[in-house]
């Protein structure tokens, strides 16, 4: 029900601290489960918690996530399998343990995907629709060596409402989103950019906002961004300033 991601500078240390502020900051949005996936070197590491944001925090204390320059958080409102830990995301795609990917919506074409996916022999650990799109991007990344190339190719073949992030090991310096039928907004920093279904979800850090149109795909990198269609012709979204007090 919620979405965040944040891309700081190479030692910036901070990306968990701004995506759990974020998610903090949509928990009046309402939801059943939430979490985190950072990218750390080789590979991405999360942790996710059905419940309350308190949960996750619990977890986080638990077992301590180092904390790096990219990540992304979701709260989730079940749509596609129960509010349990298991399905509540980030989801991985592959076996590699280096994507992890973040849903807002329905795909409503999930259950002919899935079992193409399963009669390939790929295993699923959720009951989720999401996951389908974690091993498409995750396969497509493999064919391709490029997330926003990856999730381009995967959103052509959705059906249904998604906003969708997206963050992969081997390009640790980006996080990818798409959005259909379901809102997603950039937020402008210096050397810094965030993403959220919502700018409660970065307006502690930047009022510089841009919003994306349908069936768009936006990569964000700590010094800028780039827009395009899903059909990968250039595009760009609509900047503005956030005026009303979100911080209240
Ligand atoms: N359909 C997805 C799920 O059930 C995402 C739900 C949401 O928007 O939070 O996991």
């Amino acid at each position: 029900c919620g979405i965040v991601g944040y891309v700081g500078p190479d030692r910036s240390d901070r990306a968990l601290t701004v995506v759990m502020e974020g998610l903090g900051r949509l928990e009046y949005r309402g939801y059943d489960s939430a979490g985190v996936a950072l990218v750390t070197g080789e590979r991405v590491e999360g942790q996710k918690r059905a419940g309350k944001l308190s949960n996750l925090r619990e977890a986080l204390e638990e077992a301590p996530l180092p904390d790096t320059a990219t990540a992304i958080g979701h709260t989730r409102w079940a749509t596609h399998g129960g509010p349990t830990d298991a399905n509540a995301h980030p989801h991985r795609g592959g076996t590699a343990g280096k994507l992890a990917l973040v849903h807002n919506g329905i795909i409503e074409n999930f259950h002919a995907l899935k079992q193409q996916l399963e009669s390939d022999g790929v295993t699923f650990s959720s009951e989720t629709d999401t996951e389908v799109v974690a091993h498409l991007v995750d396969a497509a990344f493999a064919r391709t060596g490029d997330l926003t190339e990856a999730m381009r190719e995967v959103v052509n073949t959705l059906e249904g409402a998604f906003t969708l992030l997206a963050v992969h090991a081997d390009q640790p310096h980006l996080i990818v989103g798409a959005r259909r039928n379901s809102p997603l907004v950039v937020g402008l920093g210096e050397g810094e950019n965030f993403l959220g279904s919502d700018v409660a979800a970065f307006i502690g850090y930047t009022r510089h906002a841009l919003e994306l149109g349908q069936d768009q795909i936006v990569t964000i990198t700590p010094e800028g961004y780039s827009v395009i269609a899903f059909d990968g012709t250039p595009s760009d979204g609509k900047a503005y300033e956030v005026t009303w007090d979100a911080a209240a």
